[in-house]
Formats: structure tokens, C-alpha cells, sequence
């Protein structure tokens, strides 16, 4: 078996691993990265097939180009995942059509992907030429899976991006694969470890409830995929006005259209029931005369609703800015964590509302990759989706494992 590395190794964004047995291949994700559009290099044709771990664009956002490159096949992924891949792809299109640049894809070619799509659940498996490819859960978003691909007696695991502690959202991934060759880990978090979650969940609920008895408004600019429908819940337990703005509402309803993608989908259809919907701009108007909670995108602040809120609130002492999300370089967000200053919607200025980062993450930290590995005692352990890869693979070694931190470009056999 061989591992071609298309993208996403040493980085985080543009993930693409090639997987070839003999003269068959099978392609796992194949994304874009989202702030400087970078792709990922093309993998060698025919495949067999193509298997998405989950909807989000650094894994996602390139599968419409392949039919530009001549792929005709499928692309499999749980049905939760094609439709909010669908989703999200519709949206990164029209954001590529407003930029300079070529759009890395046509609406045709979007529609064949569509076209193209079968659906794989979790703990489902098929067999496809010389490879049998199975789907757990991997505890990161709803519809998020870790794949499987065998071949030559040969097992690999590709975690897809992973988290093993039970979430509001989530249940924690599924941890119990044996007898692996192979571990293709992602790594984002290879380097900390996260704050206690309930620690996270008390102080958030601190701040929104402090904010409101103050008269004030919380504004939470956030993803809206897994985040928007995270702090639903915990929101909800709050009793402070709630209102969700932007694609989180259509999100929302496509989870809850999958209630087995999300841990408890009742308490989710409760908390969304009880937010206010804003569709309208003059609804957001009405929202800010009173003290409440505004949930809304974009989870970096580059865009959508939020720009609305940061015009009218900004100056005001007794409002919250809550970031849960991590914030990529060159974002307006990160730009505000780095600075303190707000530049966008022609505004440069140092808010005066209370701004916070809670480190809300989907992905696993240091500490429970490592209890992972221990656990599943891999042949060998690949570590991609990171920007530490080379560091934590010395640590990796240190403590027995052969572990390694390909580039973009490379090839392994294993
Ligand atoms: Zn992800
Ligand atoms: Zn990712």
C-alpha cells in the first residue's frame, strides 16, 4: 500500500491523501485551504472512488474540481455530510465569485458532484476493487467519520479530524480499532491541551448572564456547522433571550433532519425552538433594543451578520464580544485577538465591549492523541492536519512510536 500525501501535511487546510494498492486508488478528502484558496495537488486517475470524513472546506471544498480533472466516479460520505458539504460548497463558490480571481469550479460541476454522491454511515463498510473502507464516528462534527481502508492485509486508519470527549453536541468518537498498520492521525492540537470543557461551559454562562443583568447584549460570531448549534445548548440552559442570525438556522434544520448525527437531537430541537429566528434586517433592529444573546456568523468575523452587530454595539461598555472558534491568520478575528483592534466594515477601532476567547474546540488535544495511540498501538503513525507535525513526531519517537511527518508531495509505502 502507498500513501500519497496531496496535501495538508506540515499545514492545516487543502487535506488530500492518495491511497494506492497496486494499480487500484481510492482518494480520502480533498479540500481547499480556505483564507488563500491554496488546493491541493492532483492524485493520479482512474480511482476507484473518493471517501469524505466530513463536510468541512478543508476537506471538502475541492471535490467539484475533480470533475474538471476527468474523475467520473463517486464520492461516498454519511448523508449528514453531503448535505451540509453541499451547503458549504454552494457558499465557498459564491465567495469565490466575488473575489478577483477564477472560481476553482463551476456550478456544473458542483451539480455532478451531487449527482455523484452515495451515502456511507457510520459503521457501515464496502468494498471497492482491491479496498474494504469502513466509517466510524469521529466525535468532530454531525456526520464526522474516521475511515478505515484495507487492502493487502494491510489496515489503515485516517482519523479524519477527531475528538474523544463527549461534547454538548457530540458523542465522543469511536476508539476501539485494532490490529492497525497504519494511523494517519490529524494533529491541529498536538502542541496544548484544552481547558476543562464543564470550566469552559460555566465561564461562557458567566459572561452571557453577567452581560444581560448589565443590560447588555453578547454578541457570539461563530461557525455555523457544530459551533452554532453547540452554544445553542448551552445558551438555552442560560434563560437569557437567545436569537440565532445567518446560515446557522438552515444548518440547524439539516442536523436536526439527522437526529442520530447529534448526541441528544431533543434537547437540540428544544433549544432551536426557543431561539429567535432573525431573517430580516429589520428584525436585527428590533433584537438590539434589549439586553439578549446573538448567535450569528461569521465564526472569524470576515463577513456575514456580524459586521451588523460590531457597527452598533462596538462602543458599548456593557456588550460581549464571545469568539469560541479558532481564529486563522489574516482573519478580521484574528486580527482583534492579535491587536485588539476591529478592522472591517470600514471601521478601524478598539471596541469597548467586553471581548473574550473561550477555546471551544472540536478537535482532541495533546493528551488524549496520545492516550489514542497507546491505546490502539499502531505499526505506524502518520501525522498530518497540523502545523507541529515534525515536533510532536520527535516527542512521538521518544516515547517508543514510529511515528513520521510527511510533506505535501510525499510518498510512503507502508
Ligand atoms: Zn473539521
Ligand atoms: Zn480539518
Amino acid at each position: 500500500m502507498e500513501l500519497v500525501f496531496l496535501g495538508g501535511a506540515r499545514e492545516v487546510g487543502r487535506l488530500g491523501l492518495l491511497v494506492e494498492s497496486g494499480n487500484e486508488r481510492v482518494l480520502l478528502d480533498y479540500g481547499i485551504e480556505v483564507q488563500d484558496t491554496l488546493v491541493p495537488l492532483k492524485p493520479k486517475l482512474p480511482l476507484n472512488a473518493v471517501f469524505l470524513s466530513h463536510c468541512h472546506l478543508d476537506h471538502s471544498g475541492y471535490l467539484p474540481a475533480l470533475y474538471t480533472m476527468g474523475y467520473k466516479g463517486n464520492i461516498y460520505a454519511t448523508r449528514m455530510t453531503h448535505e451540509l458539504a453541499f451547503l458549504l460548497l454552494k457558499d465557498s463558490l459564491n465567495v469565490q465569485r466575488k473575489k478577483d480571481t477564477e472560481p476553482l469550479y463551476l456550478q456544473s460541476h458542483l451539480k455532478e458532484m451531487k449527482m455523484k454522491r452515495e451515502f456511507l454511515e457510520i459503521n457501515e463498510g464496502i468494498e471497492t476493487g482491491n479496498f474494504n473502507v469502513t466509517f466510524r464516528s469521529s466525535g468532530h462534527i454531525p456526520g464526522s467519520v474516521s475511515i478505515t481502508a484495507e487492502s493487502e492485509g494491510k489496515r489503515l486508519l485516517f482519523t479524519g479530524d477527531i475528538k474523544f470527549i463527549d461534547t454538548k453536541l457530540m458523542k465522543g468518537a469511536y476508539s476501539d480499532f485494532k490490529d492497525i498498520d497504519v494511523l494517519v492521525s490529524e494533529s491541529t492540537y498536538s502542541y496544548k491541551n484544552h481547558p476543562d470543557r464543564e470550566e469552559l461551559e460555566k465561564k461562557l454562562k458567566e459572561i452571557i448572564e453577567t452581560t444581560y443583568h448589565n443590560g447588555g447584549i453578547s454578541v457570539l460570531p461563530t461557525f455555523a456547522v457544530s459551533r452554532t448549534q453547540e452554544l445553542l445548548l448551552i445558551l438555552h440552559e442560560t434563560g437569557v433571550p437567545v436569537y440565532l442570525d445567518g446560515m446557522g438556522i438552515e444548518v440547524t434544520v439539516k442536523i436536526l433532519n439527522h437526529p442520530d448525527s447529534v448526541r441528544n437531537a431533543d434537547k437540540l430541537r428544544k433549544a432551536f425552538k426557543a431561539a429567535r429566528k432573525i431573517r430580516k434586517n429589520a428584525q436585527r433592529y428590533e433584537a438590539i433594543k434589549e439586553p439578549c444573546a446573538v448567535i450569528t456568523t461569521a465564526g472569524m468575523l470576515n463577513g456575514g451578520p456580524v459586521g451588523f452587530y460590531m457597527k452598533k454595539l462596538h462602543k458599548k461598555e456593557n456588550c460581549s464580544l464571545i469568539l469560541t472558534g479558532y481564529q486563522v491568520e489574516g482573519t478580521v478575528g484574528r486580527t482583534l485577538l492579535d491587536t485588539g483592534r476591529y478592522v472591517a466594515e470600514g471601521l478601524d477601532v478598539k471596541p469597548r465591549m467586553r471581548t473574550e476567547f473561550l477555546d471551544f474546540s472540536a478537535h482532541t488535544d495533546h493528551d488524549h492523541l496520545i492516550e489514542f495511540y497507546k491505546k490502539t498501538s499502531p505499526e505506524k503513525i502518520v501525522l498530518m492536519h497540523g502545523e507541529h507535525t515534525e515536533e510532536f513526531a520527535e516527542e512521538l519517537k521518544e516515547m517508543g512510536f514510529n511515528a513520521y511527518a510527511p510533506e505535501t508531495g510525499e510518498t510512503i509505502k507502508v
